[in-house]
């Protein structure tokens, strides 16, 4: 069977997901289709009064259904049929992520939906498995440390991975026994939408997911500051990040996860498999167009080798097959905007002003739809915004050094701390330095997520603020509470 398939054929959900019923809406924010530009819907936008809405049922869910206090393999239970239909349905869910995103058909199928079910089911497993703690104190008394669910979650979620990003707010905040209000990104709401339709359809209790649809200053403040939201976990632009602590200390202090913005490294140094290492780099920063948070946008590469791995990197990027995302031959990703491409540009155009070099790229594709070409630059200030700033684009930057003190030190980024690869056939070294790259995850000789969901995700820096995916995701959805009894 063929993926690709015509746009305006595919029926979206306009509607906000409240429990476990549409609330139609009309109006809002106009979208575009990234590959086409064509304008194809609104995103409504959810005010204070419906998030009360929504806090309210997913407060009544959680009450009649006893989610959070139910024998826990009754959430592994309903969770697993959650993943099954999400499965059952993959081609439906990737038609409308595909529309309105930047993901092409073939990707969501073969990747996004894929891990979306495995991560549900990965966390699912711990609701009856991940347990407090009996702990030693003295003879006359016996201590615990018992875990319980927060209550309502308050999730917020970006753009560039829609339903990956949902999975990973949903899986462990449900299966810790909470209930979620989640706001998608207003670019990109509808398979969210979908997503959560389909866990009442699976026997999950309606309210337990409600979706409501906004933009952040409104709908986000809105949920960040509820008083009935137990704790928030977002997924964004640093920026954002720091508007939602602002929100929260003047609201009502509570606990959250911040999941924020990358300028991640790729070092490689002269004894590496070359062709490894320049193929990483390259699928690094191609990926998703370079809109991934952990896009590895800057190769800090020994002096010796540069011009080879560049070589094999702009080999790599002239072979990248362009088209829109419901076209299943399409591998390189439109840039989710117009506004989003013309900020590319000009950080790219201002880095050329002052001198540096586009080995290729620098410009946007002649096409339809807001595609930019992949772009290397080399020859940078050190202190260029093209080196300093996540710029979310194909922009790759160039910088060379001599030794490991100097690799390290080029490395280094002043505010973030998402990621960084390393490769090194010398694998003393690559330990040596992994522990000195400050960074949430380091990768050696590979690049990008596994699917080891055990491997916890977060920043360092101003990159973040706890985790996500792993064990730690599932404990930071129950709090603890000690427990001493005289016996
Ligand atoms: P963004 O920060 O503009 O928006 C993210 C979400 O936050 C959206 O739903 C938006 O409506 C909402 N939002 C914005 N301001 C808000 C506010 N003041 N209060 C509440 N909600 C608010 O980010 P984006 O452009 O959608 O996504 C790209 C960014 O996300 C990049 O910086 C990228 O690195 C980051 N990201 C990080 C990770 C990670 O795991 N660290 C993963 C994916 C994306």
């Amino acid at each position: 069977m063929s993926l690709s398939f015509d746009p305006a054929t595919i029926d979206l959900p306009r509607a906000h997901f409240i429990g476990g019923e549409r609330v139609p809406a009309t109006g809002g924010i106009a979208l575009h289709r990234p590959s086409d530009g064509v304008a194809f819907a609104d995103c409504p936008v959810a005010e204070a009064d419906l998030v009360d809405r929504a806090v309210e049922a997913a407060k009544r869910a959680l009450k009649t259904s006893g989610w959070g206090i139910v024998r826990p393999r009754e959430r592994v239970n309903a969770l697993h049929r959650w993943a099954d239909l999400i499965e059952a349905e993959a081609v439906t869910l990737a038609r409308m992520e595909a529309v309105a995103s930047t993901r092409p058909i073939a990707e969501l199928l073969k990747f996004d939906i894929p891990i979306t079910v495995e991560q549900i089911r990965f966390f699912a497993e711990f609701a009856d498995k991940e347990g407090g703690d009996l702990v030693p104190t003295a003879a006359d008394s016996v201590g615990l440390i018992a875990t319980e669910p927060y209550g309502v979650v308050g999730a917020i979620t970006p753009w560039n991975f829609p339903i990956s990003m949902a999975a990973w707010k949903l899986g462990p905040a449900l299966a810790a026994g909470n209930a979620v209000v989640l706001k998608p990104s207003e670019m990109t709401p509808f398979a969210t939408l979908y997503l959560a339709e389909l866990s009442v359809r699976a026997g999950m209790p309606a309210g337990l997911i409600n979706i409501v649809l906004g933009d952040g200053r409104t709908t986000g403040a809105a949920i960040t500051g509820h008083p009935g939201i137990a704790k928030v976990s977002f997924t964004g632009s640093t920026g954002a990040g720091a508007a939602i602590m602002e929100n929260i200390a003047r609201t009502g202090i509570k606990p959250m996860t911040l999941e924020l913005g990358g300028k991640s490294p790729q070092v490689v140094f002269a004894d590496a498999d070359i062709a490894l290492a320049a193929g990483a780099v390259a699928r690094g920063i191609l990926a998703n167009g370079g809109q991934a948070c952990v896009a590895g946008s800057r190769l800090v590469v020994e002096e010796s080798v540069a011009e080879e791995v560049v070589g094999l990197i702009l080999k790599q990027m002239s072979e990248i097959k362009p088209g829109p995302t419901w076209d299943e031959a399409s591998a390189y990703s439109p840039i989710i905007s117009e506004r989003q491409i013309g900020r590319m540009a000009g950080i790219v155009d201002a880095a050329v002003a002052r001198g540096a070099r586009c080995r290729t790229g620098g410009s946007r594709l002649d096409r339809e739809g807001y595609f930019y070409a992949p772009t290397l630059l080399e020859g940078l200030e050190a202190n260029s915004p093209a080196i300093t700033e996540e710029i979310f684009g194909p922009v790759l930057t160039v910088q060379t050094f001599r030794d490991e003190e100097e690799a390290m030190a080029l490395a280094d980024h002043p505010t973030y701390g998402l990621c960084a690869g390393l490769y090194t056939r010398d694998l003393s070294r690559g330990l040596r330095l992994s522990s000195r790259l400050q960074a949430g995850t380091v990768w050696v000789n590979r690049y990008g997520r596994s699917r080891d969901h055990i491997l916890p995700t977060g920043g360092y820096k101003q990159s973040g603020l706890g985790k996500d995916l792993g064990r730690e995701a599932y404990c930071a959805n129950r709090k603890s509470k000690s427990v001493l009894i005289a016996v």
